[in-house]
């Protein structure tokens, strides 16, 4: 695969400081703002557009979904997890009234080699461990996108195995989605940034908020017999001391194969044609990264240290290497996002 480097250096000595919305917000302005006015244009006018967010596991879908519509209107684009949504089911399953809705609608719209019994009962008995067939899948991510009428929807989650990408090519025809063109956006991410995120993850016990004890701290850091660790800066959180989940030690290891699987449904995807694509791209080779982005751009990594009783923080410039083995810089999400914009103005051809 080859997925182009975007060009977002500016040359200007202007900095931003990207965890801030509002500095973000100017930031945005200057690197894509004719292209988000264009984009704006395009949705006020009643088009939409569905796009496939594809990448490995952990590689920033949902965090590269929220800055989009951040950017673009969040009243104009949805991000559809297809994870969350049969989560949800499971839910539905245990309320009499909607578990009765459901049904009724499966029987209106679901075609597939199960019986709507066999379905049901899979509903009903499933463990959250189990897949769910792919033609029940498909048809409840239709009514998902049913109930969002008008709207952008980036669908995260599907297609999730490769027989499910040759439903994808067919999609637009099963949703009956007026006339707007479907979009593949393809991310790729290395193993070994995903790695990183994963093992360094540290979770609020009492918000739920996630963060990165090398890559993304909070403001406050505090100390003890095991080491350095965050403090919540959540601002409706009263500050807890966030933790590293079970099983976040081992980093990729125990998703190994669902990643693999998910690097080959990548090249299926970025093999088809038919389909308009968006390239989006997470590494740039370090030598090179210079000429094509901003020092703000790129993520730093952190480290602390006890100064005269002070814990101090310091930032360097974190190098990782890619699946070639190629020492990289890895990029905050915002210009993946600039990147994203810029192109699907591009494919959309507005
Ligand atoms: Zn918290």
């Amino acid at each position: 695969m080859n997925f182009p480097i975007e060009k977002t250096k500016l040359g200007s000595d202007r900095k931003f400081n990207l965890s801030d919305p509002k500095e973000r917000e100017e930031y945005f302005k200057l690197k894509c703002g004719v292209e988000i006015e264009k984009l704006k244009e395009y949705l006020n006018n009643g088009h939409t557009f569905i796009a496939y967010l594809l990448g490995k596991k952990n590689s920033g879908k949902g965090t590269y979904s929220k800055m989009f519509s951040e950017v673009i209107g969040t009243d104009k684009i949805e991000h559809l997890s297809v994870g969350d949504m049969v989560r949800a089911i499971d839910e539905e399953m245990q309320d009499t009234q909607k578990k009765a809705e459901l049904i009724e609608f499966l029987e209106k719209n679901y075609r597939g080699f199960y019986s709507l019994e066999e379905i049901i009962k899979s509903l009903e008995d499933r463990d959250t461990k189990s897949l769910l067939p792919d033609e029940i899948i498909l048809v409840l991510i239709k009514r998902e996108i049913a109930k969002r009428k008008g709207k952008v929807i980036l669908l995260d989650g599907f297609p999730r195995n490769l027989d499910q990408i040759s439903f994808s090519l067919f999609f637009r025809d099963l949703v009956d989605y007026r006339d707007d063109p479907d979009i593949f956006i393809l991310i790729d991410v290395p193993m070994n940034v995903i790695n990183e995120r994963i093992k360094w993850r540290r979770v609020c016990p009492k918000c739920n908020s996630s963060r990165n004890l090398k890559l993304l701290p909070t403001s406050k850091i505090g100390h003890d017999d095991a080491g350095f660790y965050l403090i919540c800066d959540e601002p409706n959180c009263d500050g807890g001391k966030m933790v590293m989940k079970e099983g976040d030690e081992k980093g990729i290891e125990p998703i190994k194969e669902r990643l693999l699987m998910d690097e080959e449904i990548l090249k299926r995807a970025y093999s088809l044609y038919g389909i308009p694509k968006v390239l989006l791209k997470n590494t740039i080779p370090a030598d090179i990264a210079p000429n094509y982005v901003d020092d703000y751009e790129i993520t730093p990594g952190y480290s602390f240290e006890i100064v005269d009783g002070e814990i101090r923080t310091i930032e360097e410039p974190w190098i990782v290497a890619d699946d070639d083995g190629v020492q990289c810089v890895s990029l905050q999400a915002a210009p993946v996002v600039v990147s994203m914009i810029r192109q699907l103005v591009a494919v959309l051809k507005i």
